[in-house]
């Protein structure tokens, strides 16, 4: 007798449907037979520098321990993040990614009883994470695109354990400044956890800049998550962690695998967060190339988000399906997200500036190439 496995698995994970990564460049060269070489990815909010010279010979350095266990305890990394920002190691739960970490604070304080809530359009881990456990999801509605944070503090019931919120928020840039995020926090009753998803603060300059760090003492419920995957240009190496009070870490750190992050990511994390340039780096080729692209935009008539991360949605229109194909055809992988609820949008990573002149390019050929298949169209 045959046995559907399908029913056997926890009703929140029956209906699931995984994490849809942005294309690999391999895999975009073996279905159209192009050359990788020829391949640019703008998908993933990757950093178009490559790594940081610092974090190559650190991990160079640390080849030979392969045959060890990690530093389950990560002493060198928690040293590192609590030189630089002023908190505790005992504050620090390591993470392999901050996705990780995400889960881990869902799977700590959530269960099938409690409601998580999140913005419409918010990064979409949470939901995932959320379901996973078999807690309730409370997805609510977007204000021009971004968290609107008010109907997210009305949203939080009895059951409510947990509220993400990303800022700024990925795919669709939008960010809150300090005053909107600690009066949103104010409204928050401290039994309910609040987790500050701070993936691209690191791009933040000037006014706009919150530093959830900054509210910790204040917010002993907020729990402040960051990755070294986009800024500090590590995505492969899997190390991101969460900040909070040592009370709530503490917890955290129970039920995180012992070895999550593994010793060449500990190695390539803690060496590069002294490499003040290449941050430096990172932020004025983000800022040059956001520039680049929303003139490009501008001069195509096409609407964007303004946004305070690596990467841009842009209103391509209704056949956002066709050109996102077209731009494959053409060698270049942007992120469609339809999944989001935002079929007109793709989102673009910034890249270097001759990867977005050739974005800019092959976006321009499609919409012609849709324009003259159907004159009449939209
Ligand atoms: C990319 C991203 C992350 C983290 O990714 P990791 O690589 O797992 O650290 C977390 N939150 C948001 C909003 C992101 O866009």
């Amino acid at each position: 007798m045959s046995i559907d496995y399908q029913s056997l698995a926890v009703k929140g994970v029956q209906a699931l449907s995984p994490y849809q990564p942005g294309k690999p460049i391999d895999e975009l060269s073996r279905e159209l037979g192009l050359n990788p070489g020829s391949i640019i990815k703008l998908a993933s909010n990757e950093n178009p520098l490559g790594p940081s010279s610092k974090a190559l010979a650190a991990v160079r350095d640390v080849l030979d321990e392969l045959c060890r266990y990690p530093d389950g305890n990560g002493f060198d990394l928690k040293q590192a993040l609590a030189a630089r920002y002023g908190v505790k190691p005992s504050q620090i739960t390591l993470g392999n990614g901050s996705n990780d970490v995400l889960e881990v604070i869902a799977r700590c304080f959530a269960d099938p009883t409690s409601e998580v809530v999140f913005s419409q359009y918010a990064f979409a881990v949470y939901p995932l994470v959320t379901q996973a456990i078999g807690a309730t999801g409370v997805s609510v509605p977007a204000k021009d695109y971004g968290h609107d944070l008010e109907a997210m503090a009305g949203a939080v019931t009895e059951r409510t354990k947990l509220v993400f919120v990303a800022n700024p928020n990925n795919p669709t840039g939008t960010v809150h400044g300090a005053e909107a995020i600690e009066a949103f926090l104010d409204l928050i009753p401290a039994r309910v956890l609040v987790v500050l998803d701070e993936a691209y603060c690191e791009y933040l300059q000037g006014d706009g800049y919150v530093d959830g760090l900054s509210l910790l003492e204040r917010y002993p419920n907020l729990i402040v998550t960051r990755t070294f995957s986009k800024a500090w240009g590590l995505a492969s190496l899997r190390a991101g962690y969460s900040i909070s009070s040592p009370e709530i870490a503490n917890i955290l750190n129970r039920v995180r695998q012992p070895f999550n992050v593994d010793t060449l990511a500990l190695a390539a994390a803690t060496a590069v967060l002294s490499d003040e340039q290449y941050l430096q780096r990172s932020r004025a080729v983000n800022a040059q190339g956001m520039k680049q692209l929303e003139t490009a935009f501008n001069e195509l008539g096409l609407d964007y988000i303004p946004s305070a991360g690596n990467f841009i949605a842009v209103d391509v229109g209704e056949q956002a399906a066709e050109i996102n194909q077209l731009l494959l055809e053409q060698g270049v992988i942007v992120r469609p997200i339809a999944g989001y609820g935002m079929p007109r949008h793709l989102r673009v990573s910034i890249g270097l500036p001759e990867e977005n002149d050739r974005f800019i390019e092959s976006l321009a050929r499609a919409l012609d190439t849709l324009a003259a298949a159907d004159p009449g169209g939209v």
